[in-house]
């Protein structure tokens, strides 16, 4: 009969007792109708965080160590220069290799550069709070430093830190030791492979024998990964994302870009809660209705607001122009609706 490790028991009735009634108060089933904001950001978060992993595995983007070259979709991306192209010594052999550069060498990065001003020109900062794989980690260190510490940030509490949100020490200090350990590591074997074949990477890992490039890029982006997530969070956000400065510009600018809006006529059905100030992670104060470059259109304090004041009685709303772009249950107060408005 096989025996037991020391400390089994023990281990299982940890699980027992505390993890699995945590993760029964969660909801895991997506009910469509009754799915908050806040699910389908964090099913927005994992979607992107998984495509971003399996991007070099799949090929469809990663830079070949052994050629040198640029895979996209599972084909070497080249130039497209001839050696042919170099014998035509004419003034329009010299326009082919120029146009060729400028469709293959100039083009693809002017596009790829252009994406964060147009994503910011459209929708703000959307994708800092729906989409960013580091937003999303900084999210959950603001989590767990509120269940240890009682406040999201490490230096001290902020007038907009919930009241009673300290948990468990011991769950909350062993989730945080296996996600200080797990994701940084794994943030680091993926996006090596961006730049090492991911078969290469994993081989090493098996066999524990690494080379110094594998090596290196492991423990740089788990470094980075654990400094930042620590120590950095949303500073990171606001003042050094190339990715987010471009974003803020281009939505700041922007006349049509997504932006939470809030129905200043109905402010007196305000309780003065403080659910939105608590709700914003990235300490912005929503009831001053002021375009505020480091709002990520999260929607958090759309659905404190509802909950204080019931669903579609909320103040807030996400709106391109003046309508609004949630869902109607989240904003019956704005949208029009067959019903008309929903009145206080
Ligand atoms: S103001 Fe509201 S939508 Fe903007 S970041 Fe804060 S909680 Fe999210
Ligand atoms: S959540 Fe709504 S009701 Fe509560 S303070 Fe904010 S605006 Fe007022």
């Amino acid at each position: 009969m096989c025996e037991m490790p020391p400390g089994f028991p023990d281990a299982v009735a940890f699980l027992m007792t505390q993890v699995i009634p945590l993760l029964r108060r969660q909801r895991y089933t997506i009910n469509m109708k009754q799915a908050t904001l806040t699910t389908w950001r964090r099913v927005s978060q994992i979607a992107f965080i998984l495509f971003i992993f399996l991007m070099p595995v799949l090929n469809i983007l990663r830079i070949d160590s052994d050629t040198h070259e640029l895979i996209i979709f599972g084909a070497s991306w080249s130039f497209g220069i001839q050696p042919e192209y170099y014998a035509d010594r004419s003034a329009l052999g010299g326009l082919r290799i120029a146009g060729q550069f400028l469709l293959k060498g100039i083009l693809p990065w002017v596009l790829f550069l252009a994406i964060f001003p147009l994503l910011g020109w459209l929708t703000g900062r959307l994708f800092c709070g729906w989409l960013c794989p580091e937003g999303a980690l900084f999210e959950l260190s603001d989590f767990l430093t509120l269940k240890l510490l009682g406040r999201r940030n490490l230096y001290g509490k902020r007038p907009n830190d919930p009241d009673d949100a300290k948990g468990k020490s011991l769950l909350y200090g062993a989730i945080a030791v296996l996600c200080a350990i797990f994701i940084p590591l794994s943030g680091g074997v993926a996006l090596t492979g961006y730049f090492v074949a991911p078969k290469t990477i994993w081989r090493q890992i098996a066999a524990w024998d690494f080379t110094f490039g594998v090596k290196a890029g492991i423990i740089g982006v788990s470094i980075y990964m654990l400094i930042t997530s620590i120590f950095v969070r949303h500073v990171l956000c606001r003042y050094v994302c190339a990715a987010g400065l471009m974003q803020m510009l281009f939505g700041w600018i922007s006349p049509v870009s997504l932006r939470l809006r809030m129905d200043s006529a109905r402010i007196s059905a305000c309780t003065d809660c403080k659910g939105c100030d608590r709700a914003c992670f990235m300490n912005v104060t929503p009831r001053k209705n002021k375009r505020d470059i480091s709002c990520v259109n999260c929607g958090a304090c759309i659905e404190a607001c509802n909950t204080e004041l019931g669903m579609g009685k909320g103040l807030f709303h996400l709106a391109f122009g003046k309508s609004c772009a949630l869902p109607e249950q989240n904003c019956r107060n704005i949208a029009p609706s067959p019903s008309g408005p929903v009145k206080t």
